[in-house]
């Protein structure tokens, strides 16, 4: 019976991004999917790279910077391997927020500077502040993600979902409907499917096409976020809902939304919706990820990235990639552990 060293259960960016780098380091790896491969959240993201933004938990600060920092190379090696540009850009974001908010290396804007940089913006009574954080097109990131994967005959199985995955011997099991598969190690890497302490959390967001040039900076505000890409198209999002795995896309939410927007960019308000859709992101309680060893031998978990699993897809590949081959993490990852909901039970949802 063929066997792997890795089966990685998912795959969505966090699973393919892996796939990659552990068959960088020379793994022989196979990726499952219980649908077809990146069509999930990482394909639904706005693809903001935000490490440092106010709502990104302190403790993952420094993952997420480290992230970041690997993004520009990622990128690159995707769009490369690939044949998929990604558009990877690095203009900075306009945050609208009240003074007592922004964090302290947020640099505020004045009204000229902002006039200047950015001419059709209103501030609809926030302050503005610039920061240097790029972005990239999430659909067009996991695509190149994929095709990187086949290029580089890594097998990729779409619409076999994993049933279960069990340790057996020295080895592990994974079961799928018709099958069962081995492997040294398996990561699961399911997303908002991984099951409890992993929640869906809900987005909905949308597509216009307005005349050209309105925005090129991504802007932040409290109530909304637009993510202009290079194509002309621009992004408005996004709700967080706890509504289970639902994915529908209420038009009175998409037009809620695209009021809030037009607050700062008023021709958003007549652009035409070219796309609307919801994504379910892997939420958890505390909104950190889950990376680590599992309490089954040679089992590991790489969820529960939230609003950030599209920054954080390198360095969580990379931390993986060095514990599947029993080395330690080059970062601190204690407050990710899998075990920290069964040490702290008072923290599991619902609680
Ligand atoms: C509206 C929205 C906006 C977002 N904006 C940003 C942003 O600006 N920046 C950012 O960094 N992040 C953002 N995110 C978050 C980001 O999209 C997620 O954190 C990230 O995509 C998670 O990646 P993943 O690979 O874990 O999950 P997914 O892409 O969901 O992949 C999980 C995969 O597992 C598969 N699966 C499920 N069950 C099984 C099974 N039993 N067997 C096999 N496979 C299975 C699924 O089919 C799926 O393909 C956003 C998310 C949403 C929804």
């Amino acid at each position: 019976m063929k066997s792997w060293d890795v089966i990685i259960a998912g795959a969505g960016i966090v699973g393919v991004s892996l796939a990659l780098e552990l068959s960088e380091r020379g793994a022989s790896v196979l990726v499952l999917d219980r649908g077809e491969p990146g069509s999930e959240a990482s394909s639904a993201a706005a693809g903001m790279l935000a490490p440092a933004d106010p709502e990104t938990p302190i403790p993952l600060r420094p993952l997420a910077m480290e992230s970041a920092r690997m993004f520009p190379a990622f990128a690159q090696k995707l769009e490369a391997a690939g044949k998929i540009q990604v558009d990877f850009r690095r203009v900075g974001t306009i945050a609208f927020l009240t003074d007592a908010a922004a964090p302290k290396d947020y640099r505020s804007l004045s009204p000229t500077e902002l006039q200047r940089i950015e001419p059709s913006l209103h501030t609809a009574g926030y302050s503005a502040f610039f920061v240097q954080e790029d972005s990239v097109d999430p659909y067009l990131l996991t695509q190149a993600a994929l095709a990187a994967a086949r290029n580089l005959a890594i097998e990729v199985r779409g619409h076999m979902a994993v049933k279960e995955i069990r340790g057996h011997d020295s080895a592990v099991e994974v079961l799928t409907e018709g099958d069962t598969l081995t492997a040294a190690s398996v990561v699961d890497c399911r997303g908002a499917w991984f099951g409890a302490p992993v929640r869906p959390r809900k987005g909905q967001m949308f597509y216009v096409q307005p005349l050209s040039g309105v925005l090129q900076h991504v802007l932040r505000a409290p109530e909304v976020y637009i993510v202009p890409r290079s194509s002309g198209k621009i992004l408005i999002g996004a709700t967080v809902e706890d509504v289970g795995f639902d994915k529908s896309v209420n038009p009175s939410v998409i037009q809620q939304l695209r009021s809030e927007a037009a607050k700062f960019v008023p021709a958003l308000s007549s652009a035409e919706i070219t796309q609307s859709w919801a994504g379910l992101r892997p939420g958890t309680p505390d909104d950190l990820p889950i990376l680590g060893p599992t309490d089954v031998a040679g089992v590991f978990a790489a969820t529960g990235h939230f609003r950030n699993g599209i920054l954080l897809a390198p360095v969580t590949a990379h931390i993986l990639a060095n514990l599947v081959a029993g080395r330690p993490s080059p970062i601190d990852i204690r407050a990710f552990s899998p075990d920290r909901f069964r040490q702290h039970p008072e923290v599991r949802p619902g609680a």
